[in-house]
């Protein structure tokens, strides 16, 4: 594994990598490639879900420490299913120990109660939760999965115990995008003093699910009065309601486009490869 990352972080050619021109403030670490859930839209970020999930707290460890002094700031644990990783514990602990890095998770949410006692909010930055609606119906149509109210308790447990949480709701034609459905997951957020992300669908999403379900989110978010109209793609307008701050998430080919193209992230995979933050 270690010769793994190590060929590939010293492989500058490869992935852009040099220490005077090219920085990486962040690293995307997929600590599993497999999901617990079965959402009808996932492109599980161009992982295969039979990846081999092989990767240890060390292979991490080592990675971070070698792309440290490239400006390394922020480190992100995503999956599939983060909250899947055995060593999850040890693994957040280690991280911190490194020094100058923020944690971010990104999650279905599903198994916070389950992994409570191996987070800590000292450690963790922000958690980001995905939660497309608050009907329990709706949720099993678009995750598969009955597991609305382990979801719903895992946010309780987040909100009582300090974090700092994000919900991450995914724009879906027919399904929660009327004014109703929008108002009501702002409202959710604001009583409970969560962050909400807005997201536009991916282009990476299977054609005929693309068709289906994706909706222009700005016209989309005026409806409720939420203009995110702006000039550049990737600039990062948001709205604030009773501290909560409201954000839309463009898909990755605009703000690739608008970014000309570059990147400045790397993912670790599961397998214990990197790769350039985009996937295409
Ligand atoms: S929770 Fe995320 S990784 Fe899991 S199936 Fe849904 S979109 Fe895919």
């Amino acid at each position: 594994m270690r010769q793994f990352l190590f060929k590939a972080i010293n492989d500058k050619e490869n992935f852009k990598i040099n220490r005077f021109e090219f920085k990486i403030p962040s690293l995307r670490i997929s600590l599993k490639s497999n999901c617990n859930e079965k959402c009808f839209y996932c492109h599980n970020e161009g992982i295969p879900s039979k990846m081999p999930s092989v990767i240890k707290t060390g292979d991490i460890i080592n990675a971070i420490y070698s792309v440290k002094d490239y400006g390394l700031r922020k480190v992100k644990f995503t999956g599939g299913e983060p909250l899947l990783f055995e060593d999850l514990k040890n693994l957040l602990y280690s991280v911190k120990h490194v020094g100058d890095i923020d944690i971010f998770i990104t999650t279905n949410g599903t198994l916070i109660k389950k992994r409570i006692k191996d987070l800590s909010p000292n450690i963790i930055s922000k958690i980001s939760v995905s939660l497309d609606t608050l009907s329990e119906e709706k949720y099993k149509f678009i995750t598969g999965k009955n597991l609305f109210n382990d979801v719903l308790a895992g946010l309780e447990l987040l909100r009582k115990n300090g974090y700092k949480v994000e919900i991450d709701n995914l724009l879906l034609k027919g399904l929660n995008t009327n004014k109703q459905s929008l108002k009501n997951i702002i409202d959710y957020c604001v009583k409970n003093k969560f962050n909400l992300q807005f997201i536009e669908l991916s282009d990476k999403t299977m054609a005929d699910i693309h068709g289906k379900y994706y909706i222009d989110p700005i016209k989309t978010l005026q409806k409720i009065d939420l203009d995110f109209n702006t000039e550049k793609l990737n600039d990062r307008k948001f709205f604030k309601i009773n501290g909560t701050k409201i954000t839309l998430c463009r898909n990755v080919k605009n703000l690739c486009e608008s970014s000309g193209g570059r990147c400045s992230g790397l993912r670790l995979l599961p397998n214990g490869y990197l790769r350039d933050f985009f996937y295409n």
